[in-house]
């Protein structure tokens, strides 16, 4: 079964410490959050310390490719669904971890795969959805690799 009406791609919220992720999301780069201290690599992206070693954390272009970790189908739409409002059309559409080939995990959508196809091992690649012209953020999801 797919997705009827494909996912929404609302703008997300920029703030000052997510701007730098944000840019590089509108030409097609996935930042995550990285220690050069003791080259460990996290998620969210926007911690300003390592959370093995407190040391300085920075940005660093992960490779976009992953594999499928856990993941649901939502089926039904409503104000609890993550997004909110925009989303409420869009079921039924995957919600998923994916562990990045660099180790963390993040949380996504797998798309371009019926939602009943998608298994748990998939490898998957990132691709981003446009939120408004090439300079705007655009939003990272999932597909098979
Ligand atoms: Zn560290």
């Amino acid at each position: 079964m797919s997705t009827p009406h494909g996912l929404p791609a609302p703008a997300p919220v920029v703030a000052p410490h997510s701007a730098e992720f944000w840019a590089a999301t509108a030409h097609e780069r996935l930042l995550a959050g990285h220690c050069p201290a003791c080259d460990q690599w996290f998620w969210p992206p926007t911690r300003s310390f390592c959370p093995r070693c407190g040391g300085v954390a920075s940005l660093r272009e992960a490779d976009g490719t992953g594999a499928v970790y856990s993941y649901t189908i939502v089926r039904v739409g409503g104000a609890i669904t993550l997004g909110g409002e925009p989303y409420k059309d869009a079921i039924p559409y995957v919600l998923a971890y994916v562990e990045l080939t660099e180790g963390p995990t993040v949380l996504t959508n797998i798309v371009g795969i019926g939602p009943d196809d998608v298994t748990i091992g998939l490898p998957v690649r990132v691709v981003f959805a446009r939120t408004g012209g090439p300079d705007e953020p655009a939003l990272p999801r999932f597909q098979p690799a």
